[in-house]
């Protein structure tokens, strides 16, 4: 049994050293849960870093086989990176971290014992956020609050990308197309499993964030428009109702016009024009709407469903094979093989 912890960096110098020397113990005691012959790997994924980081991951991993890293050609952001992580991870469990120690290490052993109990997402929830500044916990707040309005899939509130995946919802995951990715809605998205861990989170141990708040509103465009196609949808819906009033209106001042004369000259028919206009136009709003939604629904390419597993497969003691069969269809056979 492995397990990968993978760690997206990016002009991290001042952080590396001091995480990777602060993970050891959790690591050992982690790996000391899941039995004898548990080994470990460090990915890093440096996310174009422009500073020391990737001569000192370079010389890390030449002095520890535990240590391994990718660098990417240029800043793809964070949800990129944990993406080339998730798919260059070799463990049995892979847990995302920060390199910040903003995701405390002690943790780590409690998430592994939760997988071990059969869990196949351990979720590592913050239960105390005092250590983000008001307003990134206001905006943070706001999301969850506006984003679960609307997803299909709920998306737990205060769990980051901090959290234990199973390698089937890792392949699961690696195996959905879409190349606007927000990590923390497909994690919610694939389903299995899942258990939760609290913690407090602590503040960053060295350096800066890397987060402005343009990059943080990105990603919750991002992330409401790959979890969902309510903001197109509800203008069928104002469309509809605001076409239905002016379209009763029309004919209330058709008929008044009719029966009382007119009172000023122009006005019912301009109103009229205007409203039957503007009601068709709404409307028609709304049906391109539903057809852009699920337009943008199908080049996700999603698999229909995941199995987690079947009578087949299991007990026959055969075929140790992925237990995760994801459905294929040949529309998106060719996102996985470039994965
Ligand atoms: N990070 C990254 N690419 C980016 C931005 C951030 O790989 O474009 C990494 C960063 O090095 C850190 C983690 O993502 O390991 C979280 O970033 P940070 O601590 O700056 O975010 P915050 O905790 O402030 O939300
Ligand atoms: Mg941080």
């Amino acid at each position: 049994m492995h397990l990968s912890i993978i760690i997206p960096v990016l002009n991290e110098e001042d952080s590396i050293d001091t995480f990777v020397e602060a993970i050891q113990p959790h690591l050992m005691r982690a790996l000391a849960a899941i039995g004898p012959g548990a080994q470990a790997e460090l990915l890093f994924v440096d996310d174009g870093s422009t500073d020391r980081t990737p001569e000192i991951l370079k010389e890390l991993a030449a002095r520890d086989p535990m240590i391994r890293y990718v660098r990417l050609s240029r800043n793809f952001g964070k949800e990129a990176a944990l993406a080339a992580g998730l798919r260059r991870a070799r463990g049995d469990a892979v847990v995302p971290m920060d390199v910040d120690l903003q995701d405390p290490p002690e943790v780590l052993p409690q998430l592994v014992r939760e997988w071990l109990a059969g869990a196949k997402v351990v979720n590592a929830r913050r239960v105390d956020r005092s250590t983000d500044g008001r307003f990134k916990r206001l905006t943070a707040n706001g999301f969850y609050r506006a984003i679960n309005m609307v997803s299909e899939t709920p998306i737990p509130e205060n769990v980051g990308d901090f959290r234990l995946l199973d390698r089937t919802v890792v392949d699961a995951v690696n195996s959905l197309g879409e190349t606007a990715r927000f990590n923390k809605g497909l994690f919610a998205w694939v389903g299995f499993k899942v258990a939760t861990v609290d913690y407090s989170r602590a503040t960053r141990a060295a350096g800066e964030t890397k987060w402005r708040f343009r990059r943080l509103w990105g990603l919750a465009i991002d992330g409401i428009t790959a979890s969902t196609t309510a903001p197109l949808r509800i203008w069928t819906y104002i469309g509809g109702v605001t076409a239905l009033i002016a379209f009763a209106y029309a004919g209330f001042l058709i008929f008044h016009t009719l029966s009382t004369g007119v009172d000023v000259p122009g006005y019912a028919s301009i109103m009229v024009s205007v409203l039957m206009l503007g009601g068709i136009q709404l409307l028609s709003i709304g049906i391109l709407g539903e057809y852009v939604g699920r337009i943008a629904k199908e080049v996700r390419q999603r698999p229909l469903y995941i199995v987690e597993g079947e009578s087949d497969s299991a007990g026959t003691g055969g075929n140790p094979g992925p237990s995760t069969t994801v459905h294929e269809d040949k529309a998106w056979t060719p996102q996985r093989m470039r994965a």
